[in-house]
């Protein structure tokens, strides 16, 4: 199987494919929104970007998220004029969170 899309982390600058990263979106009145495709299980052929827009990934990792949001890498990554907001943070980091209990129920179920 081909290999999607290499994206860079906002956080730590790894690149992975991108169907591993979270997508944060540029809106067309300049705040930043989470793609809630991305947030979801990566399905293999799925496309992980829904949302138009000037995009930036993080890692499903809440070290990186909170590196990408409070460095500023993430809103200059996104062109914002001011910071990512508390409600962008929250939604990365619940997102984060339930990507982690998937994983981790997958893994008692199988192992
Ligand atoms: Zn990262």
């Amino acid at each position: 199987m081909a290999p999607g899309p290499i994206r860079s982390c906002a956080g730590c600058r790894r690149r992975r494919p991108q169907a591993e990263l979270i997508r944060i979106v540029r809106c067309p009145d300049g705040t930043a929104s989470v793609d809630s495709g991305t947030l979801e299980a990566v399905t293999p052929g799925r496309r992980a970007a829904r949302v138009a827009g000037r995009g930036a990934y993080v890692c499903r990792d809440e070290h990186c998220a909170d590196k990408a949001t409070r460095s500023g890498a993430l809103s200059r990554a996104l062109r914002l004029e001011g910071s990512i907001t508390r409600e962008v943070v929250a939604q990365l980091k619940h997102g984060i969170a339930a990507g982690a209990a998937t994983s981790k129920s997958e893994d008692e179920r199988y192992g």
